[in-house]
């Protein structure tokens, strides 16, 4: 394993692509312009990044309509568009010392995490699709001896994609693996604070053959480039990871243009229900510690409603917070050493603190955290964060802290446990610890939830599907129905009369 000072040497060595990357060459933004990219851990301007707008929007979306019209690749065969995209991931590997140094200074993940979770999620993700690509398999129906009729899945056309910056690499691949395992052409724009590890990947898949146009990706600010993208006339279909907020926009985008398809994932307000008569307290409360305060809690299915039956409730405040004292080291995420980051941005950071200030203006006990962990000079910390005595209708319970913050709430009744949890505008994710197999089948069958675990948390792989239910969004990822969603059916109707 690299030291810290190797991963700091490494970093001045370190060459970062800053243009937009656009029929398979980096080029600059139109307008000329930039912004700035940050590293949270220290301040530190690391990049200027071409700062695309509308125009270079169309130049990426016109570079696309250029590759699926000549038909360059879903006019490939299968295994050839399979072979480039396992290509694909064999170069992430390689690349992926370079692609966790990118990522770690772009948004302030710990390396290791990077290393460890990030690049082989993003691995699986893109195999799992290239081996998809020859298992899509229409219909023949069955109908009169007079005629055949197919049913056939055909690619969309060029599909866009709106990603986040909690995963920026996972994010970005959950949609375009499977977009362009379907045949499909992507226009990415990733999220404006962390673009600099998906601007390379863009680069990766034509460096392995991947035909140039395929994959273009515009940098840019959401209501600039993201805009642009989500009206554009030419995208048949919109894929999106973010804020509820924005998710409503780019409905509104496709009302506006023309009507493209919209897929959304839009973070949740995850509750954890723990009963009395669940098997192993500590893992449940190691799960609940890892469940929120991972990722600095800047994930959308972070479990950041900790419902506690009254019989073991005293207990499992006493040990979560002890749990998570010997958890989390906070420190400069170049360091191997450090599991817990700074958040994404100084702007972010602020919000999460003003979002703690609320919740315990509104009433609810600080039991643990609630400040800026100093652990670097300049780092966007906030302290692994707990409250106690929550209310369903506080604000920490009922709107998306996106940090490392999460409420307990007790309860009495299992009915009440029900209520609560589906007491949210959310429905990603919800998660059941018992010992009770009858009562476990009960939860999943009330749980409003598009995942439901039970007994774990975050435990999956690709064959599930991920998304929610309610204003958590309307699409999965993952799985061969992600897949499928970047199809469209075709019905083929032969008359043998
Ligand atoms: P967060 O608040 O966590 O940053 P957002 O939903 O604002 O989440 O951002 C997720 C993605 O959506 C980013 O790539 C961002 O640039 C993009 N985005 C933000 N606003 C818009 C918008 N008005 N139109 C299109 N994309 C947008």
């Amino acid at each position: 394993m690299r030291s810290r000072d190797d991963w700091v040497a490494a970093a001045t060595q370190l060459s970062i692509r800053t243009g937009l990357y656009i029929d398979g060459r980096y080029q600059s933004a139109r307008a000329g312009e930039s912004f700035e990219c940050v590293n949270p851990a220290s301040g530190a301007v690391i990049a200027h990044m071409a700062r695309g707008q509308a125009a270079d929007i169309d130049a990426a979306v016109a570079s696309g309509v250029a590759a699926w019209k000549d038909r360059r690749w879903r006019g490939l065969a299968p295994r050839a568009r399979m072979e480039v995209l396992q290509r694909f991931a064999d170069l992430v590997q390689q690349h992926s010392q370079e692609l966790a140094l990118l990522e770690t200074l772009d948004m302030g993940k710990p390396i290791n995490d990077v290393l460890g979770i990030d690049l082989p999620e993003v691995l699986k993700t893109i195999r799992y699709f290239a081996e998809c690509i020859d298992k899509i398999e229409g219909a023949v129906t069955h109908t009169d001896a007079s005629a055949l009729h197919l049913i056939l899945h055909e690619p969309l056309g060029v599909v866009g994609a709106i990603t986040p910056w909690n995963y920026p690499m996972l994010m970005a691949m959950w949609k375009v693996a499977p977009i362009l395992a379907a045949g499909n052409c992507v226009v990415l724009k990733p999220a404006e604070q962390a673009p600099l590890s998906c601007t390379r990947l863009a680069q990766l898949f034509v460096d392995a053959g991947g035909p140039p146009g395929v994959f273009n990706l515009v940098n840019g600010f959401g209501p600039e480039a993201g805009k642009a993208l989500a009206l554009h006339p030419d995208v048949v279909k919109l894929s999106f990871t973010g804020s509820t907020a924005v998710g409503k926009l780019l409905l509104g985008y496709a009302g506006q243009s023309n009507m493209k398809r919209v897929a959304l994932e839009t973070g949740g307000k995850s509750p954890q229900i723990f009963l009395n008569d669940l098997y192993d307290l500590d893992a449940a409360v190691d799960r609940a510690v890892g469940g929120i305060y991972d990722n600095a809690g800047q994930v959308c299915n972070a479990g950041s409603r900790l419902l506690v039956q009254r019989g073991i409730h005293d207990e499992f405040v006493r040990r979560f917070i002890a749990r998570s004292a010997l958890a989390y080291r906070a420190g400069d995420p170049l360091d191997p050493a450090t599991t817990l980051g700074p958040l994404v941005s100084h702007a972010h950071q602020r919000n999460v603190l003003a979002r703690i200030a609320r919740g315990i203006s509104e009433g609810a006990h600080l039991a643990m955290g609630g400040g800026s962990a100093g652990a670097l000079p300049g780092g966007a910390f906030v302290e692994p964060t707990l409250f106690t005595g929550a209310t369903a209708n506080m604000s920490i319970c009922r709107e998306e802290v996106f940090g490392p913050v999460t409420a307990i709430t007790a309860f009495d009744t299992e009915e009440e446990a029900i209520a609560l949890a589906n007491d949210s505008d959310y429905g990603l994710a919800a998660a059941v610890w018992t010992s009770d197999l009858k009562k476990a089948h009960h939860f999943v069958a009330q749980l409003e939830a598009g995942v439901v675990w039970v007994n774990c948390f975050g435990d999956g792989d690709m064959t599930q599907p991920f998304g929610g239910f309610k204003q958590s969004g309307n699409s999965r990822d993952k799985h061969m129905m992600s897949l499928l969603s970047y199809t469209q059916s075709k019905s083929a109707w032969f008359s043998l009369a």
